[in-house]
């Protein structure tokens, strides 16, 4: 769970239930600043000398307010829509594509005004009809170490349980899926967990549940009848990377229930980055150990205009075979959705 070292609260976000429970949770808290705002001037009360400690402080400071545009974005390939119910997450991994999103300072925003985001989601949902729509809860957050005190996902869960033709999915480096476990979600939600081998998430994922931890949520999902897929990213060759990403899979194919209603999918990512985002890594992270040498990568043009530093073509096949060929011999009830 995420304990804030401030919190944020917008002016007219005191107004909702949500707020005020955040609040009486808090407030006798000692060690954890609150501020109520009364204009939008929000940064100023991030302390921001230099900008590691401008990321750190971000990090750690909740915002609670509202969402003002109900406009959503959209989300391909993975969804129809965003969902937003929050942004921003308290994990400090050295590749998230939040360092380059969020700016300098990347602090935790939940919205008050749920239910106005659920009736628009329904709008959406209506104008698509008889088509079925689907909406993604993390696309610019970890929606799970906020959960115990927003229910946000508790709420997108039985609302798309009950919805004939809206469909919901996030995705999760944390295993805080414990309130969710018993909600009637009608497997219309899908929880993906991103997951990787210990070396890596000890290395570059900082503050997120380890890998056995995130594994053992997942259990726990599927037990109850959720959807469950799983992404595993970003995918790095290393001494022993085989070995390693080996174990994990096995690992998991031992332990997910033989009886699955829905064939547990799978999507494979290979590392990559652009200049822009490595020059933020290393501005924030000036020891990083992630490999990006350029000349070691190929630079290959993406669908949304700009280039990335992926692994040379011979790299990507070796991880394509490995991944089909243990993933065929090790799941039975499995989709790959893609690998790249
Ligand atoms: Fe980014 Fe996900 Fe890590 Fe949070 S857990 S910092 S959203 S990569």
């Amino acid at each position: 769970m995420f304990i804030p070292k401030r919190i944020i609260f917008e002016k007219e976000a005191l107004e909702y239930e949500i707020s005020k429970e955040i609040l009486t949770k808090f407030k006798e808290n000692s060690n954890i600043e609150i501020i109520k705002l009364n204009s939008n001037r929000l940064k100023q009360h991030i302390p921001d000398n230099e900008l590691f400690s401008q990321y750190i402080e971000g990090k750690k400071t909740l915002v609670v307010g509202t969402k003002k545009s109900l406009k959503f974005q959209s989300c391909k390939p993975s969804a129809h829509y965003q969902l937003p119910l929050v942004s921003g997450c308290m994990g400090q991994c050295e590749y998230c594509y939040l360092n380059t999103k969020l700016g300098d300072k990347p602090f935790v925003k939940i919205y008050a005004n749920l239910d106005d985001i659920l009736n628009q989601a329904q709008k959406y949902i209506d104008e698509r009809l008889p088509d079925i729509t689907i909406f993604e809860g993390a696309a610019t957050s970890d929606p799970i170490p906020v959960e115990p005190y927003t229910h946000s996902l508790e709420k997108a869960i039985k609302f798309f349980g009950s919805s004939k033709s809206g469909r919901f999915r996030f995705v999760t480096k944390y295993n805080d899926v414990d309130s969710l476990l018993k909600l009637e979600h009608n497997g219309h939600t899908e929880i993906r967990f991103s997951i990787n081998t210990s070396s890596v998430i000890n290395k570059y994922e900082h503050f997120t549940a380890s890998r056995d931890k995130r594994i053992e949520a997942s259990i726990k999902a599927a037990q109850s009848g959720y959807p469950v897929g799983f992404l595993v990213a970003p995918i790095f060759i290393y001494p022993n990377w085989k070995e390693e990403y080996h174990d994990l899979l096995l690992e998991l194919s031992s332990k997910l229930p033989e009886n699955l209603q829905f064939p547990v999918t799978f999507e494979i990512i290979s590392h990559r980055y652009t200049t822009i985002a490595k020059n933020r890594i290393l501005q924030v992270f000036p020891e990083s150990q992630l490999p990006m040498n350029d000349e070691e990568r190929k630079f290959k043009y993406g669908q949304f205009g700009y280039g990335k530093y992926v692994y040379p073509k011979e790299s990507i096949d070796e991880i394509k075979q490995f991944f089909i060929k243990d993933i065929e011999e090790l799941f039975r009830n499995k989709e790959i959705k893609y690998i790249i």
